[in-house]
């Protein structure tokens, strides 16, 4: 095993969803440095996994990392694991990555579950462009005050949430992206609940407030890009859509323009980007 730190992504859910060169590699490094142990030693007992396991998270203190990092630098191997999915993505680790490489050290990462990205893979909205935004803040005022960026930013957009603040976030996006917004909630992902929904964003809002099954779990919620100087409804869109599957997208574009009092130039760009 080369002397490195290995990024090592584990399941977001079901088990089945690590790869063998994860496994592999946890087996084989000297030290795994986990997020929980506890939570961890599920897992590679399920993987007859039996390298030793160090606590290494976001309230460790400065001499855990140097210590890990001098362990690399001396010639061992050590693999990093979050809770779920991929280390770094809103989870620790980035300052451990920049101690090793600093020391001329080596970071070898291994590709893996994300529940950004598996939700982005499904949510049946633009995936050419998107900003990672991850979890908002918990106060209002600055959780409205990063949706107006992002809806300035008008790209799709990724967001973590945790379930006792999904009716909140949902509440300040209909505010700030209006009751049409589209939006794809994703929960308990690759577990035995998933549900992955996209509607607009009152819709959405509606129905998780309906259920409190729907409360229950994890989020990734993802908003659809905003095209700034064109206003165009759920509705809007959809006959857009509509009319582009028959007719050149430049057509489609003049019709859904006019009918809307747009610019149909714009409508056209928003076709072909998607
Ligand atoms: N590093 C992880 C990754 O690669 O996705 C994310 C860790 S972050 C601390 C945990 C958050 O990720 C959860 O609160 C939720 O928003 C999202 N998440 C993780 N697993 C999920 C799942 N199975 N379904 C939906 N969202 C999930």
């Amino acid at each position: 095993m080369k002397a490195a730190l290995y990024i090592v992504p584990t399941p977001i859910g079901n088990t089945g969803d690590i790869t063998l060169r994860a496994i592999e590699t946890l087996k084989a490094v000297d030290l795994i440095a986990a997020e929980d142990t506890r939570h961890s030693r599920t897992l590679m007992a399920q993987y007859d996994i039996s390298t030793p396991l160090i606590s290494f998270h976001e309230y460790s203190d400065a001499h855990v990392m140097d210590r890990l990092v001098s362990r690399v630098d001396a010639g061992e191997s050590i693999a990093l694991i979050s809770d779920a999915g991929t280390p770094l993505i809103s989870d620790p680790g980035y300052a451990l990555v920049r101690g090793v490489q600093n020391k001329g050290g080596l970071v070898i990462p291994l590709p893996g579950a994300c529940a950004a990205i598996t939700a982005l893979s499904a949510a049946g909205l633009p995936t050419h462009h998107f900003h990672f935004e991850g979890f908002l803040s918990a106060k209002r005022v600055a959780r409205v005050k990063r949706l107006e960026a992002l809806k300035a930013l008008g790209t799709t957009a990724v967001l973590y949430e945790a379930p006792h603040r999904i009716v909140d976030l949902l509440t300040d996006m209909m505010s700030v992206f209006g009751e049409a917004h589209e939006v794809c909630i994703a929960r308990e992902l690759t577990k035995t609940f998933e549900t992955i929904r996209r509607a607009p964003v009152s819709e959405i809002r509606e129905w998780v407030l309906s259920d409190s099954n729907q409360q229950r779990g994890e989020f990734v919620v993802i908003s659809a890009a905003v095209t700034q100087s064109t206003s165009l409804s759920a509705e809007g869109r959809a006959l857009l859509e509509r009319l582009a599957s028959e007719l050149p997208p430049r057509k489609a574009a003049q019709i859904v323009a006019d009918h809307y009092g747009l610019k149909s130039r714009e409508l056209y760009q928003q076709l072909i980007s998607d």
